[in-house]
């Protein structure tokens, strides 16, 4: 390809939303245009990324035995009403009514399309085990698209769905993928952690996530994970031990009373009034999961982790009351209390989930709904909750110690660019997808979901591979190998120089750009960076002796070699890529 030819306009800025590196990189470099919130044009040299990225995930799970297909991405609601998730999934599901008046949505997901197909196709257990996949467009209307390719509406995705006879078949698949998902990220050049996760939405008991581990914004998850065993997990579903902590506030309070504490509006304020450690107060939280209103209980060190809190209520979305929901919720059970001052007392008709940091607290400070007052000394049999239920809602924090071996634990964050779920038969059950066993008998599918996100990897590995000048592809994903600078266009030694070794690469497969463009050097140099070609092949003067600069991006490293030394170096090092 000649640079003067290849469609691509590099911006002199980066564009004003733009806020993390990849973001930013993808879109002044030319990869990407923005259509409208969350969607994106995939410009020439994004598609060829992505087509490589599809090419390795193709391939991987080829070897592993799974099979591609293509399914629609436009579905009929009353296939998610067989599902029961028409109503679950929640506003992410974008839908919209045809010409007839018939309702659609656009696929997010598509377990129940393959589970309908699967339902067709799959009779007998001789048919099983399979794994079918797909490579194709989603959307997801995003509370807060942002981070470019990392969170769009539409993108792009790897869906697999594997089908088996039993637990034990899906285990062994779900190995398989954990394998595959290893090897496709490892030739993208991506390092990836695999982490214990959430089910969410998608649902299912046990689930992984891939984690590209990273130390900038783009990281939306926070990763906690163990250096002496091999535990690691999503904030969401991480669990931890504490380390022995003395809740008996027998020191402060002789008795049960009911005091003032003017203007404690917060903990700190509280403890801080009180003289006493947070450790002693029972924090109460309302939050509204779906259209619910519901308690949360916390010692009040500790922070609640919302995901945990809404899977003990069995939610979809899940946010925080206003200070006008609390108002209504006191107004209506006859109570006059501002927020700090909110506590169990008389609730017991909306779900209360009480934290198990709350089990061992003993003579603690607690809110009882009236402004600027607070019991003291109480214990939970005061609090009226009728048998309590404790359930981990808690946020773990750097240095609780790991469930598994007892060590101190660390955070770090992540971009989750693959997921893995095991389903069971979460929806071959309600939408009767069975085969008949040997003595006749059917049994649903048992099954697992495989995700993998296309142009989030793309976006990840740009964060992942980057410097203050550009993109530093890793040469399996690069949109092009190579790039050949003449420095002058005009001398003619160094252009017929350039236009040869551009001709020897092509002819050995090696994808090659050559920069025609009549440009100042220190212009093409830059765009080369910014673009983030591999190898960079720089004809100039030194050409009469026969020399060339070659430059390896990924460590910046210059050196002078023979023309011919350069293209049989790439040669080489791009066989060993294909
Ligand atoms: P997240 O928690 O980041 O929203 P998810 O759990 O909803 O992700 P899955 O439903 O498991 O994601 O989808 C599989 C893969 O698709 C993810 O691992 C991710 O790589 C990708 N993906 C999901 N949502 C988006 C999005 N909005 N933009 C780009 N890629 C996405
Ligand atoms: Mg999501």
């Amino acid at each position: 390809m000649k640079m003067s030819k290849l469609f691509v306009q590099t911006l002199r800025e980066y564009p004003s939303d733009a806020e993390v590196v990849s973001h930013k990189m993808l879109a002044r470099a030319g990869y990407i245009r923005k259509l409208t919130s969350g969607v994106y044009n995939f410009l020439p040299l994004m598609w060829r990324v992505l087509k490589k990225i599809e090419t390795i995930v193709r391939e991987e799970m080829d070897a592993a035995g799974a099979q591609e297909l293509l399914m629609p991405f436009v579905q009929p609601k009353e296939l998610w009403e067989e599902s029961g998730r028409w109503e679950a999934y929640g506003k992410e599901l974008m839908r919209l009514k045809d010409r007839h008046d018939r309702i659609m949505c656009l696929g997010p997901t598509h377990e129940e399309v393959i589970t309908a197909i699967a339902r067709d196709g799959l009779k007998s257990y001789k048919q099983l085990p399979v794994n079918l996949y797909q490579i194709q467009s989603k959307f997801r209307d995003e509370v807060r698209p942002r981070y470019g390719l990392l969170r769009g509406r539409e993108f792009i995705m790897k869906d697999a769905y594997s089908f088996d006879v039993d637990e034990a078949g899906l285990d062994k698949e779900y190995e398989n993928m954990a394998r595959a998902y290893k090897r496709i990220f490892d030739r993208c050049g991506l390092d990836t952690k695999m982490v214990q996760s959430d089910s969410g939405a998608i649902g299912g008991s046990v689930s992984h996530e891939f984690m590209v581990i990273t130390d900038t914004d783009a990281g939306e998850n926070d990763v906690f994970y163990c250096n002496e065993c091999d535990y690691s997990a999503n904030s969401n579903h991480a669990v931890s031990k504490l380390p022995d902590t003395v809740v008996d506030g027998k020191d402060y309070f002789s008795k049960t009373e009911i005091i003032d504490t003017p203007n404690t509006h917060s903990i700190e304020k509280l403890s801080e009034f009180l003289k006493i450690p947070p450790t002693l107060i029972l924090k109460s939280l309302v939050y509204i999961v779906d259209k619910k209103t519901v308690m949360a209980l916390i010692r009040a060190d500790k922070t609640v982790e919302e995901t945990k809190l809404m899977n003990a209520i069995g939610g979809i979305e899940i946010r925080i009351a206003s200070s006008a929901e609390i108002a209504e919720l006191m107004a209506e059970k006859g109570f006059d209390a501002v927020p700090g001052f909110i506590g169990p007392k008389g609730m017991s008709d909306i779900p209360i989930i009480v934290d198990e940091t709350v089990r061992d607290m003993k003579n603690f400070v607690v809110g009882i709904n009236i402004t600027d007052k607070h019991q003291v000394g109480a214990n939970l049999k005061d609090l009226g909750l009728e048998e309590i239920k404790y359930t981990d809602i808690r946020l773990v924090e750097a240095g609780d110690y790991c469930p598994n071996c007892g060590k101190p634990l660390f955070v770090t964050k992540g971009i989750e660019v693959g997921n893995i779920f095991k389903l069971g038969t979460k929806y071959s059950n309600p939408m009767n997808a069975v085969y008949t066993d040997v003595n006749g008998k059917t049994h649903p599918y048992v099954m697992g979901c495989y995700g993998i996100g296309i142009s989030r990897t793309a976006a990840a590995a740009v964060e992942a591979h980057h410097d203050e000048n550009g993109i530093k592809w890793p040469v399996s994903i690069a949109p092009y190998h190579v790039v050949v600078i003449p420095v002058s266009t005009n001398d003619e030694l160094q252009m017929t120089t350039s236009v040869k070794i551009y001709e020897q690469l092509l002819n050995a497969g090696v994808e090659a750009v050559l920069d025609d463009r009549d440009e100042r050097a220190g212009v093409k140099f830059k765009d080369a960076d910014l673009i983030g070609f591999p190898y960079r092949i720089t004809v100039g003067k030194t050409i009469s002796e026969g020399l060339v600069e070659y430059k390896v991006r990924e460590t910046g490293e210059l050196t002078k070699v023979t023309s011919e030394k350069a293209v049989s170096d790439i040669i080489e090092i791009i066989k060993n890529i294909k």
